[in-house]
């Protein structure tokens, strides 16, 4: 068994009612979450109410939505945006591919000369 531990770093308690997963860890399980960090994990409110002092907030450039960039917790809450930015992850799929353009196409007539 072993003893879990919440892998919230501004919280670490051992003892829950309820242990939750969080995010996807790199060798593939979950992030162990005690309730109370898991309930924030699983609003997509985890970063708001833990990491808001740290750096890495951006806005989501289409609807204007908090995101912490870069951080673990928010990984799958956002996306980067194939024009530049970053969008939440409901815009990024809602969004049409706004860089597809015709330029390819003109650079084709460029080598009509004998
Ligand atoms: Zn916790
Ligand atoms: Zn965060
Ligand atoms: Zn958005």
């Amino acid at each position: 068994m072993g003893s879990r531990i919440c892998m919230n770093a501004s919280c670490g308690t051992t003892t829950t009612l309820e242990w939750k997963n969080g995010w996807l860890l790199r060798s593939g399980g979950f992030a162990h979450l005690c309730r109370t960090c898991g309930s924030s994990y699983d609003n997509s409110t985890y970063c708001e109410r833990f990491h808001l002092e740290e750096t890495g907030w951006r806005d989501c450039s289409v609807c204007g939505k908090h995101l912490h960039c870069g951080c673990i917790a928010s990984k799958s809450l956002y996306e980067f945006l194939d024009y530049g930015g970053i969008g939440c992850i409901s815009c990024a799929k809602s969004t049409r591919p706004y860089s597809v353009r015709l330029t390819l196409v003109i650079l084709c007539y460029g080598d009509g000369s004998t």
